[in-house]
Formats: C-alpha cells, structure tokens, sequence
C-alpha cells in the first residue's frame, strides 16, 4: 500500500503577474527528479476579486523545453500565444500547452470574470518534456470540461480523468511521456482504493477537505503529499468535501537545467534557449 513520504503544508503565496495569487507547491522538490517528469505546480487561489475594467495577468513571456498544464476551477484565464491562437479556458476546462521548441503567450483574466469579479481558483501544472522531445512544435490542446470524462471509484468518490487512464476511462490529454491526471471528488465520506503504475512518481494536491493516505497522518487544504513510488495501490481516506489531485507519471530520468520559462538538460541548452529567445525567434505576440 503507498504511503505519504513527505507531506508540504500550504506555503505562502506570492504573486505572478498581478492575476495570480499563487502557491508553489512543490517546495524544495520544484525542478528536481523527486517529482519527474513534473516540474512545479502552481495553486492559483482561492481568491476573490473584485470587479475591474483593468486585465489582471501576466504578460507576454516565453516558454520552452516542456509543458503547461492549465487546470481552472472557478474565474476564467485567457491566453495569445505566438501561434496566433487566443482562447479563453473556463471552470473545468484544462488547457495543455506544449512549449516544446518555443512559444511566447500572455495569460489574463478574461474579459468577462474581470467585468465581474468573483471567485477565482487554478493550477497550473509544468510537465518536461523527454529530452528527444523538448524540440517538438508549440502548441496546445485545448480540453473542455465536457470533454473529460468522470469515473465512479471503487469505494466511494468519483474523478475526472483528465490525462492517463482509471478503469474503464482515458483522458482525452496527449501527452509525450506515460502520466496520469486526475481530479478527485467526494461529495461524501468515502475511502476508496485505486491502482497506478508501479514505478511512477505519485503526488497527491488537496484542495478542500482532507485525506489520509493509507493509514498515515492527515493531509489537509492547499497541501501536498509525495507518495512512495514502490507500490501499484493506493488507499485514499476522504472526509466529505474532499476535491484533490492525483498525479503520476514515469520518471524521465533526464538532466534537468532549468532557469525562469526554460527548461532544458544541459546549461549550453539553456544558454541557447535565452538567445533564441533574445533575437526574437520564439516568434511575436
Ligand atoms: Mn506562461
């Protein structure tokens, strides 16, 4: 049965952008194999904000050498990328960018929850890239939340199986390396048992409520739990009110040189990466 080996406790927030009040819940794991092939998770709220003519957000920067996983869950955020694609990603909506050989974009309040305000919650998940595929075409997938399907989990509780597979369903995310993404619900008290692949490196992000991994001590509101890799099953113990994310995925087992938006294997990539960027060749926005 897996069990917590580290659990993080809500970190202070600090800000990107004047959008995004945000959480690195990674702690002293960001960038590290420990949590390969992911690299950061930001938690985004949650937040309120008031109604505003001004667009709060981060403007235009660079990506390269791995990918962006944007999950909302209340507020919408929306993006332009050097692609020439705009969109605007809702609650429940996830949007899976691929930065690959390089994009530049800019991320905001949409136009409509800045008029309005209210409550504002995301994450935004970094996932590298396999070194044979840091070089891949920059784009992104843009899922729907009617696009993700929800599975009943042994036991009590349900998940939306957004990227991998659990039971019976697939995500509809593609992704270059073996990972799971899964976003829990329990609208009840339930333990449930769930299997993941043997081997894969497997965190747990809580966001309301609490869970108990195994038999072990409780894992409360904007914390994380690293789990232990060796063993396919995990018992999960939620209090009612409980919504968490379950990642898990394959370890790359690749250098990892990363500085600000890039993220390469080697300092001579990264170096490459600035220069790319700096004459412009990540394209315009
Ligand atoms: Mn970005």
């Amino acid at each position: 049965m897996k069990k917590a080996n580290e659990i993080l406790s809500s970190p202070p927030a600090h800000w990107v952008g004047d959008g995004f009040p945000v959480r690195g819940m990674f702690g002293k794991h960001v960038f590290t194999e420990s949590v390969s092939p992911f690299l950061m998770l930001d938690y985004a709220g949650p937040a309120q904000f008031e109604p505003t003519s001004r667009r709060r957000g981060v403007d235009g920067h660079p990506h390269k050498g791995f990918e962006t996983v944007t999950i909302v869950y209340a507020g919408e955020v929306e993006h332009h990328d050097s692609t020439g694609n705009h969109g605007v990603i809702g609650p429940g909506d996830v949007q899976w960018m691929t930065a690959g050989a390089g994009i530049l974009h800019k991320e905001y309040h949409s136009e409509n929850f800045a008029r309005e305000g209210g409550d504002f919650e995301m994450v935004q998940l970094w996932v590298n890239l396999p070194a044979k595929d840091k070089g891949a075409k920059p784009g992104y997938q843009s899922i729907l939340n009617a696009d993700i399907p929800t599975v009943s989990l042994p036991g009590g509780g349900e998940a939306r199986v957004i990227a991998g597979s659990l039971l019976d369903q697939t995500g509809p995310a593609k992704t270059f390396s073996p990972m799971n993404v899964w976003d829990l619900s329990y609208p009840e008290a339930a333990t449930s048992r769930i299997e993941l692949p043997e081997g894969h490196t497997c965190i747990v992000l809580v966001r309301r409520g609490s869970v108990r991994i195994g038999d072990g001590p409780e894992v409360g509101e904007a914390s994380l739990a690293i789990l232990d890799a060796g063993d396919a099953r995990l018992e999960i113990t939620a209090s009612s009110g409980t919504k968490a994310l379950i990642l898990s995925g394959e370890p790359l087992g690749e250098p990892i040189a990363a500085q600000g938006p890039f993220v390469m294997n080697t300092r001579e990539e990264l170096v490459d990466a600035m220069r790319q960027f700096q004459r412009g060749a990540m394209g315009n926005l």
